[in-house]
């Protein structure tokens, strides 16, 4: 299917609504039945039929197909954020008594629900070192239900073959989950590679003008019923309408946004590695990162986030770095319209603070859509 009828034409039967080029926002919380029989049809698969909102609604719907569409999927279901969506997929996949392998250093809320949630549950965790493959083979047990993946990972950037891992995973019954937030289906499509469910944040790249949250899960029909029908109704963490509707907004424009942010983080990028006071920098489809071998070979593409290490003797001397940039705004999150920066010492208490452990120096940028010389000047005076 060509990027462009997903994008534009898929799932839009404008014909049901007057021609309307833009879809109508469906804010309604229930639908009604004209038969008892369809009602009880509607009661026995909740998943095909117009029942209640907190289930399946039609905006939500024709989101639904693109993004299944993009992934290569052959379904999908839309949460509130991102969390959510990673919260549901794990849920759904593991028992007491299960054991999960995950990536080392996953998203914030993805560790929590590692480390302070799932114990709860007697579901364990092992973190790996997720650019080895022998690592996986290691940490995998017999009651290991799950592995789970974030490729690049957040902050380092780190890479997981998907493809092996993916192979491995088969071979041992495991379900394979990844965080596929950095890439977005454009440059990374992990299903092809054989990962079983695919998630994304929506807040991020697919909305991109920093104004909704949204969180995906891409994957087989039978593995989506099954979230559905528990997780996603339970806990009633799907999306709503007008939420839908900005993602669906957003989507429009996500190919030339993202190709205007490869194209300008490649020059911050090379401003970056030429600067005396930048030790080192972090970007996966950089000739000089470690895996950029790997990197090409299932990305397509690589853009907006690059870390790097801010030679300092201080803590000081990164706040001063980071609170001189007027262009760069210091918030979290990433993916819209607007360049951002995050040091890690924000998550620092300034007495823990070592200039020898570089970790501590870190810093990490969002490169958005803004002109590529107007933020080198910035960067420039920050230094
Ligand atoms: C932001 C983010 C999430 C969480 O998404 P929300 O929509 O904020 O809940 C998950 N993974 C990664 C890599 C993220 O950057």
């Amino acid at each position: 299917m060509d990027l462009s009828y997903i994008i534009n034409e898929l799932a839009e039967e404008r014909e049901n609504y007057f021609n309307a080029i833009s879809p109508p926002i469906i804010q309604t919380s229930n639908f009604a039945f004209p038969t008892v029989e369809a009602m009880r049809s509607a009661f026995r698969d909740e998943m095909s039929t117009y029942l209640y909102s907190r289930g399946i609604n039609p905006t939500v719907d024709i989101l639904r197909t693109k993004l299944a569409a993009l992934d290569g999927a052959e379904d999908c279901l839309v949460f509130n954020n991102g969390a959510a969506a990673v919260f549901a997929g794990v849920l759904a996949n593991v028992k007491s008594g299960d054991h999960i392998v995950s990536v080392q250093h996953p998203y914030t809320w993805a560790a929590h629900m590692f480390d302070r949630i799932l114990p709860r549950f007697g579901v364990s965790t092992t973190y790996v070192d997720g650019t080895r493959i022998e690592e996986f083979e290691r940490a995998i047990l017999p009651n290991t239900r799950l592995i789970y993946l974030e490729s690049p990972n957040s902050w380092w950037l780190d890479i997981q073959d998907l493809a092996a891992v993916a192979d491995l995973a088969r071979s041992e019954n495991i379900i394979t989950l990844i965080d596929n937030s950095y890439c977005t289906p454009l440059y990374q499509k992990p299903i092809e590679l054989g990962i079983d469910i695919a998630m994304q944040t929506a807040t991020k790249y697919i909305g991109g003008h920093s104004d909704t949250l949204g969180g995906v899960l891409c994957g087989s029909a039978a593995m989506m019923k099954r979230i559905f029908d528990s997780e996603y109704l339970c806990v009633g963490s799907g999306i709503q309408p007008f939420n839908a509707w900005m993602l669906l907004r957003g989507l429009r424009t996500l190919p030339m946004r993202l190709e205007r942010i490869a194209q300008t983080t490649r020059q911050v990028l090379d401003f970056l590695k030429s600067h005396p006071r930048v030790e080192e920098t972090i970007f996966p489809l950089d000739p000089d990162y470690p895996q950029y071998a790997l990197a090409r070979k299932q990305m397509k593409g690589a853009s907006g986030l690059i870390s790097f290490y801010l030679k300092a003797d201080t803590i000081g001397e990164i706040e001063r770095f980071c609170e001189s940039l007027k262009h760069f705004r210091m918030a979290v999150s990433w993916g819209g319209h607007e360049s951002l920066v995050i040091p890690k010492c924000a998550s620092l208490e300034p007495s823990a603070f070592d200039a020898r452990n570089r970790n501590h120096r870190m810093i990490r940028l969002y490169v958005g859509l803004e002109d590529g010389e107007y933020l080198i000047r910035d960067l420039e005076q920050a230094f």
